[in-house]
């Protein structure tokens, strides 16, 4: 532990479920060589304030949602998969602490099961391979996955969502993927990646590449961002990484408010410095980059966030929910200062 001065036993970590760490080579080489490792460190360095961050380890309601162990429904829509509990390197702020690198049980094991129920929905268009992270798997195991996804015809794409092209990108050149995306081509499905770049620092040129090739390839690029205190609560930075996003083909997606999430709430945004930040972040974007929302992934639906009026409302939207009648209404709540969750305002 950088910051602390005395040496933490994995016992110790276990007890109060903080994540192991560990970080790839390749990702420890690019922060220190980029010039914001200051901010970078912060993604994967272990730090002592997670013993003091109270906070939940299930901050939208996943277990509820599940309706066969690793598999969520919460959206009509969307199928989300929980393929593996273990990721490249350990994100401080992950808000799957509860899975990450614990032999989950969450973790999907019968596929069979899973492709039935989504075979029963034909509202379900889509589905997202997550975790962990989908590409920690060998190819073949994921080949084995979507053997029985790409059969089911209600099913339009595959996404899947992943930091590996900022952990490992050399992932990207297994000799085998150019097949394994042909295949969710020739079932007529599209192939999407949804990457996690939260800083310009992390996009190195091995990344670059490895997205070019994919695109090529057909495959869909699509990034999402979490604003994180120290490391990109500033909107130079989150402007420049959506610039360099656009710039290679990775579509600015979402930028998520942090989640209370235990052992991880010092990377929470005050609210109103978060609107603050999106507004810095339009302010110095053209119409083409700003393809992004700034959202909160809530219990009750994703939540986009929309502005902090001269009124003391925080003004948002829904632009998820389980209940589709809500989805683009938009609702407020008194803002309260210091609030970093819907939960923290008051109703009313
Ligand atoms: S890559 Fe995703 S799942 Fe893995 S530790 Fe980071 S946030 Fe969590």
């Amino acid at each position: 532990m950088r910051e602390g001065t005395r040496d933490v036993t994995d016992h110790e970590l276990q007890a109060n479920t903080i994540t192991p760490y560990k970080v790839t080579d390749s990702y420890r080489q690019q922060i220190t060589n980029s010039r914001y490792y200051e901010q970078l460190r912060h993604i994967v360095e272990l730090s002592a304030e997670e013993f003091a961050s109270a906070g939940s380890l299930d901050t939208s309601g996943e277990h509820d949602n599940t309706v066969i162990p690793g598999f969520q429904h919460k959206y009509a829509q969307t199928g989300l998969l929980l393929v593996t509990d273990r990721c490249a390197s350990y994100c401080r702020y992950c808000f799957r602490k509860r899975i990450v690198a614990r032999n989950s049980e969450e973790v999907a094991t019968d596929y069979v099961k899973i492709s039935q129920y989504i075979a029963r929905h034909p509202e379900i268009s889509n589905v997202l391979l997550s975790g962990g992270d989908p590409f920690v798997l060998s190819t073949s195991k994921l080949n084995e996955i979507l053997d029985h996804m790409l059969p089911i015809p209600h099913l339009d794409s595959i996404r899947l969502g992943t930091k590996m092209v900022a952990y490992e990108p050399r992932r990207f050149e297994d000799t085998s993927l150019p097949a394994m995306f042909q295949r969710i081509r020739n079932a007529g499905k599209a192939a999407v990646i949804v990457t996690h770049f939260d800083h310009i620092g992390e996009i190195s040129a091995d990344a670059q590449r490895c997205i070019h090739s994919m695109r090529e390839l057909g495959v869909q690029f699509l990034n999402q961002s979490v604003l994180l205190a120290k490391v990109n609560d500033d909107p130079d930075i989150l402007a420049e990484t959506f610039s360099k996003c656009h710039q290679i083909g990775d579509r600015p997606y979402y930028l998520f408010q942090a989640r209370p999430v235990k052992g991880a709430t010092h990377f929470q945004v005050p609210l109103r410095r978060g609107v603050e930040i999106v507004q810095g972040i339009n302010q110095r974007l053209s119409g083409i980059h700003k393809t992004f929302k700034y959202i909160m992934s809530h219990r009750t639906g994703k939540i986009e966030i929309l502005d902090l009026g001269a009124d003391g409302r925080l003004y948002m939207r829904y632009h998820q929910n389980k209940c589709s009648q809500k989805i683009g209404k938009i609702f407020y709540r008194p803002y309260l200062e210091g609030a970093c969750w819907l939960d923290d305002l008051p109703e009313g």
